[in-house]
């Protein structure tokens, strides 16, 4: 059966050379009905039916079933009705009627019998010979027709696999050409044993500098540089063996913009396998000359770097990983180290010195690698142990700085290490030495405040003194005695006092006057005498003393004279007045006293000194001072650790307001020199309120302050400086007045001027401390400030601030009721602000 649907015949339609065969056949025998007969499994087919209607019949009616069951004979019945197989045939008794019938089975080359010729007739009947040798071609006629259908179809079926696969690989040979075209890699494929140039990509040609006219030629005419090459006897090798190949980081010299140049390519030799076997060669270059010039160039920083730690005049050595091993590490690190580099190198830092565990350097080294970021810390303590274990404490400045790999990652860490021990120790004797020096400075301030409360309470009693000496000259002669003890008690207070008759010019003078100048005794001194010594600014105090004399004013100068006697420098602080016609008599006097200032000048010079070896000197040590700080704050945090996290918190606090005093002796610093620059801008005061606003309550918590009115004004002024005034009188009102009293603050606009004020309910000032309190280094003596630190510099810098803007700064107060202090600056105007 599958035999016969091999053929693809059954249900087909009526074909014209098998209609001729059956034509034939029936002709030749005789017959009305001549057949080809194909048997199935169920029915008999016939591919022609030459006298019968009727395409099929039942398989068990089929008389060809049986002559098939004998494939070589031919069958013949010559009366089917006397025939026991057939007589009770539906085809035998009924129509077609068949009597007579002669199969020929239809046997294909295989052996396979496939169906039948037959010729029936409906009345008995027997073939001649001839008829049966007809029969017989004739069925082989079918058959080979039938064999040549099914060849034919095979050869079709074939035809059209072929034209599949043809394009299939059509199709796949396209794809790869255009994988290869478009890869960014360079690829070439060699084809044969004689490995032609079959596809090369524009990569490819340019790396091996040719042109595309290669494609289709052998390899050894396409590249004859190759014969004899190491490359071409790998290629071959492939050929032979199937075995891939890869070469990496291979140097390559190439063509390459307008010049010769070197790349590096990962080269990967593939063999092109088609059933099993080898038919070419797929070489594929990827360039990695980016990544190969990185890795040189770190392998060459690195070579760099540790011929620069090697050679350092410092200790320098390089930490590399979390572990901390040691890689190098020069001559003076291994000094300080007190190792040497067998002992060293290739060893975790941590265990060539146990004791630095407990010490900050693993954590700092480790925070290093885990954030690149550089750590430089000055004059840190190191304990560091000696072979034997005696630790040695020793000082270093150090700094880490981070290593990165090609990817920008820190691996190592270089760290610098000098030790300062020695510079430490004497530094520290200096130090000493230095605070003696303080100590001593601060007992002459106290001794420099004695003298000026003495010279004012001097001058005032001068006052008087000249009144009663006036009145004893004129009333009483015999009060003579009086004004001589007078004079003594001038002269043991050691205060100068003159008396210039402005229209004679002479000068009385007394014993210390004169030895204050230098006169002898019982010369008459004139006034050309008296400013003969001054060694400088002649005119301003000639000046100072016509405009005291015409408006009737208090003369009060300081300046240096060139002493006669012993051209000694001194200061004098003088002051004077011009005699009231009404009680002088007839000749204008101009007289007053005369001090001697010198030691407080010397003393206000030492404080100035001191002040800028101070600020200079304290400022680096307190920034160190800051960072030990805030490293310890870091391991209190990181270990929890809440009463240091406490402590340091406090030191913090405490290291802000030495800044903010030492920031505060600068300024006074710069003042003397002349050197406080302004930088204006327009701005509203309001915002500087506020800032100050939260400031202060950040800062300020032992008392009220209350911002009330504050209104918008546009000043032009340095923003910050104003802030630093602003905040030095609430801090004043809060330092100098009790706890938990109120502090008012407001700002308010008065035609072209705007005030600022702080208000305080505080202990107020005297009248008399009004007039200095804006003095350098003045401070109220008295009770109630003796345990208030401070060093009366704070309201000078306001007041100079103040001035160099153009503004006003002043103070009211009330002894036991408190004290507004106040500045005002000029408002800008609208057109001003807009511009
Ligand atoms: P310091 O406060 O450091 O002494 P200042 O220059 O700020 O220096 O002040 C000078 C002096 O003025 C202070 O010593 C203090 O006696 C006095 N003073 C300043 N502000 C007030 C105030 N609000 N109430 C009372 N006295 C004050």
């Amino acid at each position: 059966m599958a035999a016969l649907r091999a053929y693809h015949i059954l249900d087909t339609a009526i074909e014209d050379d098998y209609e001729e065969l059956t034509e034939l056949a029936a002709a030749i025998c005789g017959t009305p009905i001549a057949l080809i007969s194909l048997v199935d499994e169920e029915r008999q087919w016939f591919k022609s039916h030459r006298g019968l209607d009727v395409t099929e019949t039942e398989r068990s009616q089929s008389f060809c079933a049986h002559a098939i069951l004998n494939p070589t004979e031919l069958m013949q019945v010559e009366n089917a009705r006397l025939d026991p197989r057939f007589q009770d045939n539906p085809l035998v008794t009924g129509d077609p009627h068949i009597s007579f019938y002669a199969g020929m089975p239809l046997v294909d080359d295989e052996g396979f019998a496939l169906g039948s010729l037959c010729v029936i007739d409906r009345k008995p009947r027997k073939l001649d010979e001839t008829q049966k040798k007809a029969l017989k071609t004739l069925s082989q006629q079918v058959i080979n027709k039938l064999i040549l259908r099914k060849k034919f179809r095979e050869l079709e079926a074939a035809h059209r696999e072929n034209i599949e696969v043809s394009l299939k690989s059509k199709e796949s040979e396209h794809n790869l050409r255009m994988i290869i075209e478009q890869s960014p890699a360079a690829i070439v494929v060699f084809r044969g044993e004689e490995m032609i140039v079959d596809a090369i990509n524009a990569t490819m040609l340019e790396l091996l500098n040719k042109e595309a006219d290669i494609q289709g030629r052998p390899i050894l005419e396409a590249l004859p540089e190759l014969k004899g090459q190491p490359a071409y006897d790998l290629l071959k090798d492939i050929y032979l063996t199937g075995q891939p190949v890869s070469r990496y980081d291979t140097p390559v010299s190439l063509h390459r913009n307008g010049k010769l140049e070197i790349g590096y390519f990962n080269f990967t030799y593939a063999p092109l396998m088609e059933n099993g076997e080898v038919k070419g060669i797929i070489d594929m270059a990827v360039e990695v000359t980016d990544q190969v010039l990185a890795r040189l160039a770190v392998e060459e920083s690195a070579h760099q770097m540790r011929e620069m730690v090697m050679n350092a005049a410092m200790g320098m050595c390089i930490i590399r990983g979390q572990d901390l091993v040691i890689e190098i590490a020069n001559d003076p690190m291994l000094k300080i180290w007190t190792r040497t580099a067998e002992q060293v190198i290739g060893r975790r830092l941590t265990d060539v010195f146990p004791e630095v565990v407990d010490q900050p350097f693993p954590d700092l080294l480790r925070n290093v690698l885990d954030t690149g970021e550089e750590l430089a810390i000055p004059e840190l303590t190191a304990d560091i142990a000696e072979i034997d274990g005696k630790i040695n404490r020793k000082f270093i400045d150090f700094a880490y700085k981070p290593l990165r790999n090609s990817e920008g990652e820190p691996e190592a860490i270089i760290a610098t290490v000098t030790d300062i021990t020695e510079t430490v120790k004497s530094r520290k004797l200096l130090e000493q030495s230095r605070t003696k020096l303080q100590e001593a400075n601060v007992e002459l301030g106290t001794v420099n405040e004695e003298y000026i409360a003495l010279n004012e309470e001097l001058l005032a009693t001068n006052e008087h003194l000249r009144r009663a000496e006036e009145n004893l000259t004129r009333l009483n002669k015999k009060l003579q005695e009086k004004e001589e003890s007078l004079r003594l008690s001038v002269e043991a207070a050691r205060m100068g006092t003159y008396n210039l008759n402005i229209e004679t010019g002479i000068i009385e003078v007394n014993n210390y006057c004169r030895e204050l100048f230098g006169f002898s005794d019982n010369v008459v001194v004139n006034v050309d005498d008296g400013f003969g010594t001054l060694l400088e600014d002649k005119q301003r105090i000639w000046d100072a003393m016509q405009y005291a004399i015409a408006n009737h004013t208090l003369f009060e100068e300081e300046y240096r004279i060139l002493r006669k006697a012993d051209n000694a420098v001194r200061w004098l602080r003088a002051v004077g007045k011009v005699s009231d016609p009404a009680t002088s008599g007839s000749d204008k006097h101009f007289y007053g006293t005369i001090l001697d200032i010198t030691e407080r000048k010397a003393s206000d010079q030492l404080k100035e000194d001191f002040i800028g070896i101070v600020s200079h000197e304290m400022r680096s040590p307190l920034t160190a001072l800051k960072g030990y700080i805030q490293i310890l704050e870091w391991k209190a945090r990181k270990a929890n650790d809440i009463f240091t996290k406490d402590i340091t918190k406090k030191a913090v606090r405490q290291i802000n307001r030495m800044t903010t005093l030492i920031n505060g002796f600068l300024d006074v610093a710069r003042v003397s020199e002349g050197k406080i620059y302004l930088n204006k801008t327009y701005f509203d005061l309001t915002d500087l309120i506020k800032i100050a606003e939260e400031e202060a309550l950040a800062t300020i918590s032992s008392h009220k302050i209350i911002f009330h009115p504050v209104e918008r004004t546009i000043v032009m002024a340095d923003q910050d400086k104003l802030e630093q005034v602003l905040l030095n009188l609430i801090n004043n009102a809060a330092k100098y007045s009790p706890n938990n009293s109120r502090i008012y603050v407001s700002c308010t606009k008065r035609d072209a001027w705007v005030r600022v004020s702080v208000k305080d309910d505080g202990m107020g000032i005297t009248m008399k401390d009004q007039a200095h309190i804006f003095e350098r280094f003045y401070r109220v003596i008295g009770a109630k400030t003796e345990n208030i630190s401070g060093f009366g510099i704070g309201l000078y810098l306001c007041k100079e601030i103040i001035d160099r803007h153009a503004g006003r700064i002043g103070v009211e107060s009330v002894p036991g009721k408190g004290s507004t202090f106040w500045f005002e600056l000029p408002v800008a105007s609208l057109s001003e602000t807009i511009h």
